[in-house]
C-alpha cells in the first residue's frame, strides 16, 4: 500500500511503480504521467502547482494530485487498464510511451491521428480517449516567445522522429506557408515525409539533408529544433544556421540544457531564439485543461514559474 502525505510537496513526490498502482488506493482525483525513465520529468511539479493554485480558488480541486511512474514499456498495456480500472482521470505520456498508447486507447482525437502519438488520456466509461497536446503547446510557444504563428510562416524543421513528426503535422494543421525538413538519417526522413503526405494539401513539402541545404530554401523562415542534438553539450550542431537564407527566428524544443550549441549560435547570428520549456508548459496546460475544463491559459502561467524553479533544483 502507498502512503500518501497530502499534499505531497512537488520537489520530492515520489517514483512509483507498477506495484504501487495494483495496490492503488486513494480516493481522490489522481493524474498522473507514465515514462521511461521518469525521474528527470518536471511535469509533477508543474501540474501540482496549478492544482493548488486552482484549489485555492474552487474547492473542487481540493483533492486533486498528479503523480508520476516509471513504467517499462512492456508493462505499459497493464498499467493503462489498472489506471482506468482505479479510475485516474488523466494520463500524461511521455518517452518511449506516446506511440504504444496510440494503438491502446478506445477512441483519438481526430486532430491526434496523423500524429500516430498521443501523450494525454481522459478516462471514459468506455475506455480512454486519447489526445496530443504537443502542437498546441508548439504552437502556443513560438506565438508567446517569438511573436510567430505558424498560418503562413515558412518552417525549416530539423528532425524526423516522434516530436518532429507532431510538429510537422501541426504546421501542416495550421497552414503554415512550406515545410522543409532536414533529418540525419535520409530512411527516417523519407518515412515522415511518406506519413504527412495525406495532411499537406496543398502545401509545398520537401525534405534535405542538413549537410547541404538547398539554395532555393525560403528567407526569414522559422526554424525548428526537433532532434535531441543539443542534449549533451558535445553534441553536433543539428544545422549551420549560416547555411540558410537568414531565418526569422529558432526554436528549440529542448529546454536542458537552457542554451543549447543551436541556441547559442542562433543568439551570436543576432536572431530571436527560444528553448523548449514554453512548449512543455502549454502542452501541460492544455492537458489539464481537457481533464479539467479550466482553459489553459489561465494555468499556463503558474506551470511556466513552477517549471523554472524545478529546473533550478535539479
Ligand atoms: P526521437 O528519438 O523520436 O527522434 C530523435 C531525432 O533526433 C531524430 O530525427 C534523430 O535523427 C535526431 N538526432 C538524434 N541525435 C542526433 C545527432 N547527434 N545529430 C543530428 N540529429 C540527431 O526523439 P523525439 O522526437 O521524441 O524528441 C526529440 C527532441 O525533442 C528531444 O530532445 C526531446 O527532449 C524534445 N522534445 C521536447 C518537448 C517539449 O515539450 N519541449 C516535447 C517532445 C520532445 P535520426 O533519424 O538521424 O536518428
Amino acid at each position: 500500500m502507498v502512503a500518501f502525505p497530502s499534499p505531497v510537496p512537488a520537489s520530492v513526490a515520489p517514483v512509483l511503480s507498477l506495484s504501487d498502482l495494483a495496490a492503488w488506493s486513494r480516493s481522490g482525483t489522481s493524474l498522473a504521467v507514465l515514462g521511461h525513465p521518469i525521474k528527470h520529468s518536471i511535469s509533477p511539479p508543474m501540474h501540482n502547482a496549478a492544482l493548488a493554485e486552482l484549489a485555492r480558488a474552487d474547492a473542487r480541486f481540493a483533492d486533486w494530485e498528479y503523480f508520476r511512474f516509471d513504467i517499462h514499456p512492456d508493462d505499459l498495456p497493464q498499467a493503462l487498464d489498472l489506471l482506468h480500472a482505479k479510475q485516474f482521470r488523466g494520463v500524461n505520456l511521455t518517452v518511449p510511451h506516446k506511440i504504444i498508447a496510440f494503438g491502446r486507447v478506445a477512441s483519438v482525437d481526430p486532430a491526434a491521428r496523423p500524429v500516430g502519438a498521443v501523450n494525454t488520456l481522459r478516462w471514459s466509461a468506455d475506455g480512454w480517449e486519447g489526445f496530443n497536446t504537443d502542437g498546441y503547446g508548439l504552437a502556443s510557444a513560438v506565438g508567446e516567445t517569438l511573436g510567430c504563428a505558424l498560418a503562413g510562416t515558412n518552417v525549416i524543421l530539423l528532425g524526423a522522429g516522434g516530436a518532429a513528426r507532431g510538429a510537422a503535422v501541426e504546421c501542416l494543421q495550421r497552414g503554415c506557408a512550406s515545410l522543409a525538413i532536414a533529418n540525419r538519417t535520409p530512411e527516417n526522413l523519407a518515412a515522415l515525409l511518406e506519413t504527412l503526405r495525406p495532411v499537406a494539401g496543398v502545401i509545398p513539402v520537401r525534405g534535405f539533408s542538413p549537410s547541404a541545404p538547398p539554395a532555393d530554401l525560403p528567407a526569414r523562415a522559422l526554424v525548428i529544433n526537433a532532434t535531441s542534438a543539443g542534449l549533451r553539450d558535445s553534441d553536433p550542431l543539428p544545422i549551420d544556421l549560416a547555411a540558410l537564407p537568414r531565418p526569422a527566428a529558432v526554436y528549440d524544443m529542448i529546454y536542458n540544457p537552457p542554451r543549447t550549441p543551436l541556441l547559442r549560435a542562433a543568439g551570436a547570428a543576432g536572431l530571436p531564439f527560444a528553448n523548449g520549456l514554453s512548449m512543455l508548459v502549454h502542452q501541460g496546460a492544455k492537458a489539464l485543461e481537457i481533464w479539467s475544463g479550466v482553459p489553459a491559459t489561465r494555468t499556463a502561467p503558474t506551470m511556466a514559474a513552477a517549471a523554472r524553479a524545478a529546473l533550478g533544483r535539479q
